[in-house]
């Protein structure tokens, strides 16, 4: 059978924050990239970009920023609208993935809105984010997605993405901005529009915590294979992923 030809390049990543914005363990999302990277003899490069530090939109492939309680993404968005808003813009428009999750995909919308201010965003997708005063939505979930393929010309991947979610927050998608997913089971954005997550191109938000990636190892390869323009990895023995995944599934009841 023939080999899958390796990536002529490694997949470059760039982690806003990782100190900060690293709730429930989002750094084994980049864990989870790295390691699918390295099993198929693919480079793969971190670089952290922290308060103050700007960003060059050309040299990452894949933006990341994690989730983070209210104070701490306070901290972050100044500092991301004072020194990073303008890369990251550029780098969507030319075609980078920017991965938020929770509070992370809260600062891609225009602002998450507390009783008494707004924490401002960096408007990469028409959402916005209002602290309700109700009940956290925290819980197991699980969403139905569709992508593009590697390419975005590829035929759709279908699948589901289960996780686990805990935020206050509820994201109200404006009326260009299009959801992730549909929420299975669990809360998603509001807890009621049946929607989870946002989507423009390369920029993805998303409430899913789990670590994310680590659930869902074919989310991850997606990401590779959109990141590095490929569409088609070798295949990994993903036995233990795939236990991982239908163990969440199960506990999400999908
Ligand atoms: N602080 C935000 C909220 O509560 C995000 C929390 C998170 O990242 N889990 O809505």
């Amino acid at each position: 059978m023939a080999e899958t030809p390796l990536p002529q390049r490694a997949l470059r990543v760039c982690a806003l924050y990782p100190d900060v914005m690293n709730i429930y363990a989002d750094r084994g999302n980049l864990l989870m990239l790295e390691r699918r990277c390295a099993w198929r003899g693919i480079g793969f490069e971190v670089t952290a970009a922290g308060m103050g530090e700007g960003i060059d939109p050309a040299a990452h492939d894949l933006f990341y920023l994690g989730g983070g309680q209210d104070r701490d993404q306070r901290l972050c968005a100044l500092d991301l609208v004072d020194t990073k808003r303008d890369a990251l813009h550029a780098a969507a428009d030319r075609g980078a993935l920017v991965l938020g999750v929770c509070g992370g995909y809260q600062l891609l919308g225009h602002g998450y809105a507390l009783a008494d201010e707004v924490i401002p965003g960096l408007g990469l997708v028409d959402v916005e984010t209002i602290r309700s005063d109700g009940p956290r939505l925290i819980g197991n979930v699980a969403i139905e997605v569709e992508l593009g393929g590697g390419d975005d010309d590829a035929e759709p991947v279908r699948g589901v993405l289960a996780g686990f979610e805990n935020h206050a927050g509820r994201t109200l998608l404006g009326a260009d901005a299009l959801a992730l997913g549909r929420v299975l089971k669990g809360h998603g954005n509001t807890g009621r529009s049946g929607l989870e997550g946002v989507r423009r191109d390369g920029v993805i938000g998303t409430y899913l915590h789990g670590p994310l990636l680590p659930k869902n190892a074919w989310f991850a390869d997606w990401l590779i294979r959109r990141a590095l323009g490929v569409d088609e990895l070798a295949p990994l023995d993903d036995g233990l992923e795939d236990a991982a995944h239908a163990e969440a599934r199960r506990v999400a009841g999908v």
